[in-house]
């Protein structure tokens, strides 16, 4: 048995657990502890991962997931919504004030790791992890290594440029694919009512809510197309709360993927799965960081 401590920092929330990362089972009663705390401003964010970790007790590792861009030596350079988050040395300062070293990584290459090894991509030689969430996160484990890139920014697909006129993007540049593909874009498609809203009408027949669903697939499949022209992968695992409602959004996205493919009936195409662990990918994506990650 080997205890591993993984702490998911969210925009609301740190999510810590406990799991043993000798086990290949993976499922929630494999979490041998779990601690929450709100998020705080990011000048005190390494004192509030230091409450987690003690909370989180004895343990062989210890590591943690933040959302933005994150250097190899763990230090957060810029994360949209994390308020003061330039240049917070949330590794070096953790690992100091622990005596331990600390892993620390991108939520959504942690997010990645977990559903690689314990979720919806089990088995997979080439696999991206895409959570639409309010943003889009991702991930991507190649032959069992999560691909971090020179300085530790890879996977940052959210940015992307699908549309270079298109509306803001929170990262200051224009027409991202999460402009549109992101929870808060089926809210743009949708002139501002709530996703929910527009899920639970197209699940009453509704065809405007309909069309809006159509527009925002579409959007999900140009990007998910255009990670498979640049990266060939066997299995693309769709995460965050957009998936949620997979069971309306997944039938189009296929659908739109199959249209939007370079030469789809020349070639295997990519599984498209859904995202099994939830809320708890991030943190037990994080727990598993020391045994998934190639040294830099
Ligand atoms: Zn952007």
């Amino acid at each position: 048995m080997t205890l591993a401590a993984g702490i998911d920092v969210g925009g609301t929330k740190c999510l810590g657990v406990v799991i043993d990362v000798d086990s290949d089972i993976g499922s929630e009663h494999d979490i041998l502890r779990e601690v929450r705390y709100p998020t705080p401003h990011a000048s005190e964010l390494v004192d509030a991962l230091a409450v987690l970790a003690a909370e989180l007790g004895e343990v062989e590792t210890l590591s943690v997931g933040v959302p933005g861009l994150i250097t190899l030596s763990g230090v957060m350079r810029a994360s949209p919504n994390i308020p003061g988050s330039v240049d917070v040395a949330v590794g070096p300062d953790l690992s100091k004030r622990l005596g331990r070293p600390i892993h620390v990584d991108n939520d959504g290459n942690a997010a990645a790791l977990a559903e690689w090894r314990y979720g919806a991509g089990r088995g997979a030689r080439n696999m991206w992890m895409v959570t639409l969430g309010t943003g889009i996160g991702g991930g991507h484990v190649l032959n069992g290594v999560v691909q971090r890139g020179v300085n530790g920014f890879a996977g940052e697909i959210g940015h992307t440029v699908v549309n270079p006129d298109g509306p803001r993007c929170t990262c200051g540049r224009k027409g991202c694919w999460e402009v549109y593909a992101s929870g808060r874009g089926l809210g743009m498609l949708a002139s501002g009512e709530p996703g929910e809203s527009v899920i639970e009408r197209s699940r009453r027949g509704d065809a405007d809510a309909i069309t809006v669903l159509e527009a925002y697939s579409r959007w999900v499949a140009i990007g998910l197309s255009n990670l498979t022209n640049v990266s060939d992968p066997d299995v693309i695992v769709i995460g965050g709360g957009v998936s949620e409602a997979a069971d309306v959004i997944m039938p189009m996205v296929k659908r739109w993927f199959v249209e939007t493919l370079y030469s789809p009936e020349q070639r295997q195409h990519p599984d498209l799965r859904v995202a099994q662990l939830g809320e708890h990918a991030g943190a037990i994506g994080a727990a598993l960081l020391p045994r998934f990650t190639v040294a830099s």
